[in-house]
């Protein structure tokens, strides 16, 4: 038999922000796809009208837009296949809900909420199921006549799937290996609902995966539950040989302690959980986002990549391309992976330190708006080239650097304290002779010029250089003296000399 096209698809529910771990499963089906030269679509799982939440389809697009994962057909881009919103394809899945009721491998059932509620009084763990269904009220028990009167007057209903009991239903899962469920543990499960005439999860994700020609299915393993069911479904529509492969990806877990990593996990300990800021039409509640707190989205791919799969070295930082030739679906872990957000920080520090100092300056220049200062491009790519490996992000850039761009206004006092000596109004002036005086205002040149003055005169360079940097800086930190008065320029150095000796003296 020859190797079948690699087809895969991410299929959110578009019920609000898209959470990382489905940002993480999005990323395993993309670097699945181009390593087999295969394609990635994307549908949009909307049969659940209550839980519909405007603006989640954009806001998820715009997400995978903004970190590099792309998409060959689906919502937005297009295909053969579709459509692919699920919402546009009620006749579609009508259609086979009827083949399975033609074929009695599901039924109608019409119990009422209020019938269910007391059968679960009456009977301890009620399911309902080959050992329930007889004694309910659907097609199975009433007659065709009645069933039909039933239907045509309205009667709200529902079809479900009639699950034979005491089989073993094997799922071949990729990573957790062959899963045998026992069927009775099932149960007969909705897939249609008379009220909105739409189909339920199971039976949409099923027909579309089929008629989409899915090759493999990777998603979350909180959807494990449900494998044995649709392998069920496979089966009832005759679909077994073109059955895709299953790959449930593992949990990812909070940072400290037990259980699923939560959006309170991340108010709790102060990170973010989705990739973009999000702003909940319903409650006007806003969550913060991966990009809006400053990560590049090259660092949120490399350490979301890592959580559940690693490439079998000590190769921590991998590109995009380099993850879609490492990435091998078969070594996933079957643990939940700890998400270690100390290791988020860490990889946008490293992202940060090793990427073009223009594209960072292009990302700095608004920030440095933001504070009222119109500086020129190169100015702010030799700042963020001198201080960039002073930060995680580069919104914490501006405290670091803002010297830089502004004057001090005062001086710290301790720093003043230690630093500022009796002689220092002195020396800072006969420093700014000697820097007026240099025309060549380049860091090498002014070093060269500026130590061998020190030299001549026997001073003490520790003291020139730290009455230097409380004139230029107003405190004690920043980089070499000269990268700092070399951005500055002349003018600008001599005046905050001159200034700082002004308000010291
Ligand atoms: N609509 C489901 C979700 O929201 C898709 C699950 C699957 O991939 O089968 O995750």
């Amino acid at each position: 038999m020859s190797e079948r096209k690699v087809r895969v698809r991410f299929a959110p529910s578009p019920t609000g922000a898209l959470h990382i771990g489905g940002v993480r499963t999005a990323l395993y089906n993309y670097l699945f796809a181009r390593q087999n030269g295969g394609e990635l679509i994307f549908r949009i799982e909307d049969t659940d009208s209550s839980r519909f939440v405007p603006g989640a389809e954009e806001y998820i697009l715009e997400s995978f837009k903004w970190l590099g994962i792309k998409f060959d057909e689906g919502v937005s881009f297009g295909g053969n296949y579709g459509p692919y919103r699920q919402s546009e394809r009620r006749d579609i899945y009508k259609k086979y809900v009827d083949i399975l009721l033609e074929e009695g491998k599901a039924y109608i059932a019409f119990d009422t909420p209020q019938e269910l509620e007391t059968r679960r009084n009456e009977i301890a763990n009620f399911q309902y199921d080959a050992s329930t269904r007889l004694s309910m009220r659907n097609s199975l028990t009433l007659s065709k006549e009645e069933v039909n009167e039933l239907v045509n007057n309205g009667s709200q209903y529902v079809v479900r799937f009639k699950i034979e009991p005491n089989e073993d239903v094997h799922v071949n899962d990729i990573i957790r290996g062959e899963v045998i469920i026992n069927s009775s543990i099932l149960d007969d499960k909705v897939l249609f609902k008379s009220s909105d005439q739409l189909p339920t999860y199971h039976l949409a994700n099923i027909v579309d995966d089929h008629l989409m020609d899915i090759s493999h299915v990777i998603r979350g393993e909180e959807w494990l539950p449900s494998a044995p069911l649709h392998v069920l479904l496979y089966r009832a529509f005759g679909w077994e040989d073109t059955m895709p492969k299953f790959a449930h990806l593992p949990l990812l877990l909070k940072p400290d302690g037990n259980g699923k990593l939560s959006k309170r996990d991340g108010d709790r300990l102060g990170f973010p959980v989705f990739p973009l800021e999000w702003h909940d039409p319903k409650s006007g509640e806003v969550s913060s986002g991966y990009r809006e707190s400053g990560y590049l989205p090259e660092a949120v791919i490399n350490f979301l990549a890592l959580l559940g799969w690693n490439p079998g070295t000590n190769q921590e930082i991998l590109s995009m391309d380099e993850l879609i030739q490492l990435f091998d679906l078969t070594h996933c872990s079957k643990a939940g992976a700890k998400f270690d957000f100390e290791k988020a920080k860490w990889f946008n520090h490293e992202y940060i330190l090793h990427a073009d100092n223009r594209e960072l300056a292009e990302m700095f220049i608004p920030i440095v708006k933001g504070n009222g200062i119109d500086a020129p491009l190169e100015k702010v790519v030799t700042v963020v080239g001198l201080m960039k490996d002073r930060v995680s992000f580069m919104k914490d850039l501006w405290d670091t650097c803002k010297f830089f761009f502004v004057a001090p206004e005062t001086y710290d006092e301790k720093t003043t304290k230690k630093r500022w000596k009796e002689d220092s109004p002195e020396m800072m002036l006969e420093l700014a002779a000697v820097l007026e005086n240099i025309d060549d205002f380049s860091l090498e040149n002014q070093e060269k010029i500026v130590m061998k003055w020190i030299e001549d005169k026997g001073y003490h360079l520790g003291n020139i250089m730290n009455a230097f940097r409380l004139t230029l800086v107003g405190e004690g930190k920043g980089p070499h003296m000269f990268d700092i008065s070399s951005v500055l320029g002349k003018e600008e150095t001599l005046k905050r000399i001159y200034r700082a000796v002004e308000v010291l003296k």
